[in-house]
């Protein structure tokens, strides 16, 4: 991938992302220090930084196996969302990530995700070093 400011390459594993766009590590110190003097404080950064690998998560989400049509388009509406308007709402990350609530029949709602999709956003977190948890 290459660095959206500098425009050399970067290895994948050291690539990091702000606003949709890839960096190198030192190019993303300065993107994220600019990001802060421009006034976003940082918690608010550390949410959208949770919300990007959540969305970059779904994006690696095998969907091939899902038959259930609503399940299917609400998932590329939210992401279509988040790369167009740049978040996404906690209704939203509530249906797929469950809320461990019972509901009237003493099903517990755990959300859509298998143990694939939180090994891939845990292994996201960690490259990212971004704490995703809890990612509400
Ligand atoms: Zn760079």
């Amino acid at each position: 991938m290459k660095c959206s400011i500098c425009g050399k390459n970067v290895k994948d594993k050291n690539v990091r992302m702000l606003d949709g766009k890839s960096f190198g590590i030192e190019c993303w110190k300065q993107a994220v220090e600019e990001k802060r003097e421009a006034g976003l404080d940082v918690w608010k950064l550390k949410q959208y930084q949770k919300t990007l690998l959540f969305v970059e998560m779904l994006r690696m989400k095998d969907m091939s196996k899902i038959k259930n049509q609503f399940k299917l388009d609400f998932v590329s509406s939210m992401v279509n969302q988040f790369d167009l308007k740049g978040f996404v709402t906690k209704k939203q990350k509530v249906i797929i990530l469950g809320d461990g609530e019972r509901n009237q029949f003493g099903f517990v709602n755990a959300g859509w995700l298998n143990n694939k999709d939180y090994f891939n956003l845990e292994k996201l977190a960690d490259e990212h070093k971004v704490k995703v948890y809890p990612v509400i």
